[in-house]
């Protein structure tokens, strides 16, 4: 019965390490979050032990009660949230989601429509060695190549020509709002089912700050550890025609037992996201994304060949476009860490340098609005990420790194806790 210092000292120094690397940095990739204390408690806990294959009431195994709250209750919360006739909690990821989504719409060799993932398109939206490309025939929407914007009768165009069984609308990197009723009405045009992917933005959408894909989608997945702050993991919202297929392409389509210790942590994370807390922390990440965007869009920032894709930004990301600048992706990513910023290097469209350096970068404010952070904080945030992306290799990295020492320890992250 002892623990995990006593068992394994090796991963509890790795744990301890972790708890300190968050503490002691800025966490700026888009897809991170920091989850509350209640949901690592929720997905550290004995509900790990339970198997519980199938649903609520109609289990596989015994001994399902208690888990069967947690479940129904996630369900519930999910629903009630988005405004959705069924949902499905069980999916392990964002990923896996995903294909039992296809799975549940379509047959193999069917057609996807998705954005090119060289535009922020996701792997799952129909990338070659993925399972959606492998399985599916795949046609592509791309951004336009002047202002970087989904163009709507481009992506009717494209539909009418390739006759899509699924339309995808959703992305990993793309900082403007997607036009869904549009969406809708190209899907009606064409014969096919819309589906909407709305992993980065959920947290958002529940917040009542970004429209809702559920009005107009057949079905709409998500993840749960991006905007909505919750424990790593996916759910799937769907219209009630296709409860069944939804259902039975999870499991036993897709899975075995669902990891019930997440689910649980699923539905605190649903009923902190019905809170007044929880929107305000979104309105935060709105505006740092505006701040930070507004910061690298100033002369003395484009002067360098620093720019932000579309001009600005709508929801929780900026994307900085360095095709003119001396940094590439890989060396402004690098600056940052230096400094300690963490963000991610990001293929720009039409980007000239090869994807493991990339002209870009993804630089997301969810983490750090969960941290406390507020307009004065980001203000200062952009001050050294615009520092760093005009100094480059001059940078003076020290004087940075102890303004952004003085944040992290104005803003503790996990107080209290002594361990991972
Ligand atoms: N869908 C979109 C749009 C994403 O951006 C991501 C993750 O980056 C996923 C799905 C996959 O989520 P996961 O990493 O949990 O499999």
């Amino acid at each position: 019965n002892q623990g995990i210092a006593q068992v394994d000292p090796e991963i509890a120094a790795v744990l301890d390490g972790e708890l300190a690397r968050q503490r002691d940095t800025l966490e700026m990739i888009a897809s991170e979050n920091f989850v509350p204390r209640a949901v690592l408690e929720a997905q550290g806990s004995v509900l790990t032990n339970k198997y519980a294959e199938g649903y609520p009431g109609k289990r596989y195994y015994g001994g399902c009660e208690q888990v069967d709250i947690a479940e129904t209750l996630a369900i519930q919360r999910v629903k009630a949230l988005f405004g959705a006739e069924h949902a499905n909690v069980q999916p392990h990821s964002g990923a896996t989601a995903n294909a039992a989504v296809l799975h549940a719409l379509i047959n193999k060799g069917d057609k996807i429509l998705g954005l090119e993932l060289a535009h922020g398109g996701h792997l799952t939206h129909g990338m070659k060695i993925n399972f959606s490309g492998r399985l599916y025939e795949v046609a592509a929407y791309g951004v336009d190549p002047e202002t970087h914007l989904v163009d709507m009768d481009k992506v009717r165009e494209t539909a009418l020509a390739e006759r899509p069984d699924v339309i995808i609308g959703g992305w990993s990197a793309y900082p403007r709002h997607l036009d869904f009723a549009a969406f809708r009405s190209i899907a009606d045009e064409v014969g096919a089912k819309l589906w909407v992917d709305m992993a980065h933005f959920a947290g958002l959408v529940a917040a009542g700050l970004h429209p809702n894909p559920v009005e107009h989608a057949d079905v709409v997945s998500s993840t749960v550890h991006k905007t909505i702050g919750g424990p790593r993991s996916g759910f799937i919202l769907s219209r009630e025609e296709y409860a069944k297929k939804i259902d039975s392409a999870v499991f036993p389509g897709q899975q075995g037992g669902p990891l019930m210790h997440v689910v649980a942590a699923k539905a605190v994370a649903f009923k902190i996201a019905a809170s007044e807390e929880f929107a305000e922390r979104q309105h935060r990440v709105l505006r740092g994304a505006k701040i930070i965007a507004d910061r690298l869009t100033a002369a003395d920032v484009t002067e360098a060949g620093v720019s932000v894709l579309t001009g600005g930004t709508d929801v929780h990301l900026v994307l900085v476009d360095l095709r003119h600048s001396d940094l590439d992706g890989q060396q402004a990513e690098d600056l940052l860490h230096a400094v300690g910023i963490t963000v991610n290097r990001n293929a720009v469209p039409f980007d000239p340098r090869p994807p493991r350096v990339t002209s870009g970068l993804r630089i997301g404010t969810p983490a750090l609005a969960s941290r406390g952070f507020g307009d004065e904080e980001f203000t200062e945030v952009a001050e050294i990420i615009a520092a760093a992306l005009k100094g480059g290799a001059a940078t003076d990295v020290e004087s940075l790194k102890s303004r952004v020492d003085k944040l992290t320890g104005d803003f503790p992250l996990y107080p209290g806790l002594q361990q991972y």
